[in-house]
């Protein structure tokens, strides 16, 4: 008898345990169906201040998959018409009771900073390996809180654009990720230290296109002052319009989506006027060092349909009842029909990123209604950061980014803290929260709203008390 011939080797035999897929009850590999009480498409409801909710009392709902993609949504004989001859080997997750909705976004995340530790960490000749690490860090603890898209607003060394990249091929797992690289700002201007600076139009060309060469997909520039960065006055203005003009138009021209942080209402105006997409803070702090809204600026913003993140952190509901001079008007500017969203800034000083869901609760608290809370993280920030029809709502032909929480989260957003089941592209990810960095109890002092206007205040009393000097 010839001797048997052992088999060829291999990719997987040169593993001494070969690779399985993990612990994922669905592996996004083929067609799947995932069941639930009801499911929120992410989507309007046909009354006006209502969300789109499935639900079958007899039968349940549930959504379908192929591989990464939703190809139905609705009732589960529906459901089970359509998979039919698949039905048969179809993966399967059962989740009785609980809702299934799109995985949330955050639109405003600082990838390579912890949110528990100093904003620009000194890493010596290190920082750009520890800070790509910071950033592997961050995606996890945002993917285990159930976030399944993030744009990165700023971030140094372009470490987002290449996390990004490392993820859609694959490489790591985490949301999918829209790059801004650094934010550009003026010399020793806001965010400085993780900008890049720039002064005068030629130099504002160079960093749009360079920025452009290394394959952002937003360009964030920094419109006024901001209260992290000492001496840097968030009422003021950073850059002429003329200038604003230039790098809206130039990043316009080369295909990206433009956003600024702006605080004072001077900067707000001249980044409206420049065409802005996206705005971040809107304060409208004025020179007084006060919140001062101003609803026909709030009116243009919501005729040019500009995407805006008031940065309502969990700690903002009592910052601003203990210091009601500094008010981001996110309740004003929803009214006057400005498209709002939930972007938290996670990653900067006192905002860790596993904090975005109390941010969501301080959203609510702020005065916006709750179905346009859940707007704002879903459906509409994902036509904020240019990923509208492709993520943000349960329905065919997106890609299948779900999360299923425990109970209602149209009965309180608290649901969204008790996650069942995180799906980022047909795939389950099995969170994998980080252990939390302790929070500095002595923050800086120059990144904290109350602290700088109380200074500036100061400055303005005495010069007040003592006109004739
Ligand atoms: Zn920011």
């Amino acid at each position: 008898m010839p001797s048997q011939t052992p088999p060829a080797p291999s990719e997987d035999s040169t593993w001494v345990t070969p690779p399985r897929r993990g612990a994922e009850r669905v592996t996004g590999a083929g067609p799947a169906i995932i069941t639930a009480e009801r499911i929120l498409t992410g989507r309007r409801g046909d009354a006006a201040g209502t969300l789109e909710v499935l639900a079958d009392p007899v039968h349940g709902v549930g959504v379908l998959l192929d591989g990464p993609r939703i190809t139905a949504v609705g009732p589960l004989p529906e459901l089970q018409d359509q998979a039919g001859a698949a039905l048969e080997r179809l993966e399967r997750l059962d989740l009785p009771g609980a809702t299934l909705m799109p995985g949330l976004i955050e639109t405003h995340a600082h990838l390579a900073t912890s949110g528990t530790d100093i904003e620009y960490p000194e890493y010596g000749v290190h920082e750009v390996a520890r800070l790509t690490l910071n950033a592997v860090r961050a995606i996890r603890e945002l993917a285990s809180v159930g976030i399944t898209s993030v744009q990165s607003l700023g971030a140094r060394h372009y470490v987002d654009v290449a996390l990004r990249d490392a993820i859609d091929d694959g490489s790591l797992r985490g949301p999918r990720l829209r790059a801004s690289g650094p934010q550009i700002t003026t010399t020793g201007g806001h965010s400085w230290h993780a900008g890049a600076e720039v002064d005068g139009l030629d130099d504002i060309r160079r960093a749009v296109r360079d920025h452009h060469k290394r394959g952002v997909d937003t360009v964030k520039f920094m419109a006024t002052g901001g209260f992290t960065t000492a001496a840097s006055l968030p009422w003021n203005a950073q850059f002429t319009a003329e200038e604003m003009a230039l790098i809206v138009a130039e990043t316009h021209r080369l295909g990206h989506l433009s956003a600024a942080h702006a605080h004072g209402t001077q900067g707000i105006e001249r980044a409206v006027d420049a065409g802005i997409d996206y705005l971040a803070h809107a304060s409208f702090i004025s020179a007084s060092g006060r919140t001062e809204f101003d609803p026909a600026l709030a009116d243009r913003i919501a005729e040019a349909g500009i995407y805006v993140d008031c940065t309502i952190t969990a700690d903002v509901p009592g910052m601003i009842e203990r210091n009601p001079d500094f008010a981001p008007p996110a309740r004003q500017l929803w009214e006057r029909g400005v498209r709002i969203v939930a972007g938290h800034d996670t990653g900067i000083p006192q905002v860790a990123h596993r904090s975005y869901v109390a941010g969501l609760q301080a959203l609510e608290e702020v005065g916006l209604p709750r179905a346009e809370v859940i707007l704002a993280a879903t459906s509409r920030a994902a036509a904020a950061i240019g990923l509208a029809g492709i993520t943000g709502a349960l329905a065919p032909g997106y890609e299948a980014d779900i999360i299923a929480v425990a109970s209602d989260p149209t009965e309180g957003l608290g649901a969204l803290h008790t996650l069942r089941a995180v799906i980022m592209r047909g795939r389950e990810f099995v969170p994998d929260p980080v252990q939390g960095l302790p929070r500095i109890d002595d923050p800086d002092p120059a990144a904290d709203p109350a602290i700088v206007l109380a200074a500036h205040r100061d400055s303005i009393r005495r010069i007040n008390e003592h006109p004739n000097v």
